[in-house]
């Protein structure tokens, strides 16, 4: 049994912004369903939305600050969680990174520096409550200082060995104009081998530097990031590091599960896939689109940004929107491609349906309703939507980029006869390779007995968080 503390900064249902929240949740309680000891280590923000009790466990000094450590659990399981409190960093209104307007917090180097010298004190044991950690993994920049720190006492024996995920190397936590005595850091550490960015302080570093083993949450992504495109200029350094660094897929969670959804019009499963068509039927009706069965309905629910390809979508609508498909789509973010794709949905209101707005009810009933999905990502490091889709007999079409060249086997004639194919996929990033790969799907929709085959090849694929948890542990019990 190991003592795993998970060190992050966002964990749903208490708080979250993005994806490494809901990691933060599955992959903790899917460890400890295999007999492993984890602690979940998180800032005690303001805006948490605590259910559980909490209590008061310990009280130690960092540098100036009193922190308090507060214990809770995890909703529906027994997984313990540590809060650290201190109000000073941690006592804002709501985002953990940014204010209302959208602006970094000015203080954000010094608030996850404190973090994570909390989170050490805890997995050394120094902090009063008798545990201490045999692997520490830290996730994302924001923990980066943690493998940094604790490699000044590799000296000492209950030094616990590091893990460091990288969730999305787009996001780096660069400083400029910090010192090392701001973050009362000793000098060795922010030499160019260690947290140095071209005169800036990069605290992912910390992380890729200095962990023992380091992961991502896929391997394209993995090797991705070693390239120029997508290392942001740290492939160099993952490149040095290359025999230490791994991609593990992330898991999806059990309410995604077209047997037991609450969310959708009908459950289903691969083995009543005829019961998929009223999803189809209950999304057109609440989309204000024609009700009918056999047309092609696409699908997207995303953030609406560039990573995601959006604007290869919208430049490819205005053909697509001449093939006998509906288009459904459910996202919020530029502006620019909220109004862009709002031109097109008020033009062609019988074929294209947009919700703008995040809506975890209507995403539910999209997955389950939609004939196919489309990911047309510049990068992905694991993407879930592609993975949810699959359980629901939705056809992804894919970019071959990250998580999702590991999770899609495109449709071919040899994938057909072998039973591995599970979506669509595609290689370059512009609108007439994407129409292309809509094309081929339009096709094979019109041999139902195929596009039945392949909906059960991707209902029948183990996207679970027991697969990517097995793979966690493995990597731990080998760190030498
Ligand atoms: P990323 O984390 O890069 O945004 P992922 O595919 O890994 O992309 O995860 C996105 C998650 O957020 C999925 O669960 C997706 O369904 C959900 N999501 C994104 N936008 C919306 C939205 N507008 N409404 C509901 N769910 C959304």
């Amino acid at each position: 049994m190991k003592k795993i503390l998970f060190v992050t900064s966002e964990l749903h249902p208490l708080i979250k912004t993005g994806g490494l929240a809901d990691v933060s949740n599955s992959l903790p309680k899917a460890l400890a369903d295999t007999g492993q000891d984890v602690k979940v280590i998180l800032p005690n923000y303001r805006a948490l939305k605590l259910t559980r009790n909490v209590q008061l466990r310990s009280t130690f000094q960092i540098g100036s600050h009193s922190v308090q450590l507060l214990e809770t659990q995890l909703p529906d399981s027994n997984v313990t969680v540590w809060l650290v409190d201190c109000p000073e960093y941690f006592g804002m209104a709501g985002n953990p990174y940014v204010d209302s307007v959208g602006n970094s917090y000015q203080n954000n180097p010094e608030r996850f520096a404190l973090f994570c010298r909390a989170a050490i004190e805890v997995a050394m044991n120094r902090a009063d409550l008798d545990w201490k950690a045999d692997i520490v993994h830290c996730n994302d920049w924001q923990t980066g200082l943690v493998p940094a720190l604790l490699s000044l006492e590799l000296e000492n024996e209950f030094c616990p060995k590091t893990v460091f995920t990288i969730h999305n190397m787009a996001y780096q936590g660069l400083f400029n104009g910090l010192t090392a005595s701001m973050l009362q850091l000793p000098a060795e550490l922010l030499l160019p081998d260690g947290l140095e960015f071209y005169s800036k302080i990069s605290l992912i570093k910390g992380g890729i530097a200095y962990a023992d083993k380091i992961t991502t949450v896929s391997p394209t992504y993995a090797q991705d990031i070693q390239t120029h495109e997508l290392g942001y200029g740290l492939e160099g350094l993952l490149i040095y590091r290359n025999d230490d660094l791994t991609g593990i897929i992330n898991g999806i969670d059990d309410d995604w599960n077209p047997e037991t959804d609450t969310l959708i019009a009908q459950k289903f499963s691969v083995n009543s896939l005829h019961d998929k068509v009223t999803n189809k039927t209950a999304l057109q009706s609440r989309l204000n689109l024609p009700i009918n069965e056999n047309v092609l309905v696409l699908s997207l629910i995303s953030r609406l940004v560039e990573q995601k390809g959006i604007d290869i979508l919208l430049d490819c609508l205005p053909q697509l929107l001449n093939l006998p498909v509906q288009i459904v789509i459910l996202g919020s973010g530029e502006k620019i491609f909220e109004q862009d794709l709002k031109q097109f949905a008020t033009t062609y209101p019988h074929k294209m349906a947009l919700t703008l707005g995040y809506d975890e009810t209507l995403a539910h009933l999209i997955e389950a309703g939609a004939d196919v999905f489309l990911m047309p990502s510049r990068f992905e490091p694991c993407g879930l939507n592609q993975m949810y889709s699959q359980r629901y007999g939705t056809l992804p079409i894919v970019r071959n980029t990250g998580g999702l060249a590991d999770t899609v086997v495109d449709t071919l004639p040899n994938t057909l006869a072998d039973k591995t194919a599970t979506g669509f996929m595609f290689d370059e990033e512009n609108a007439g390779t994407l129409l292309e790969t809509i094309k081929r799907a339009l096709l094979l929709y019109g041999f139902p007995e195929a596009w039945q085959q392949v909906q059960t090849n991707a209902m029948n694929c183990d996207f679970s968080w027991k697969r990517s948890a097995a793979q966690y542990l493995d990597l731990y019990e080998n760190i030498d």
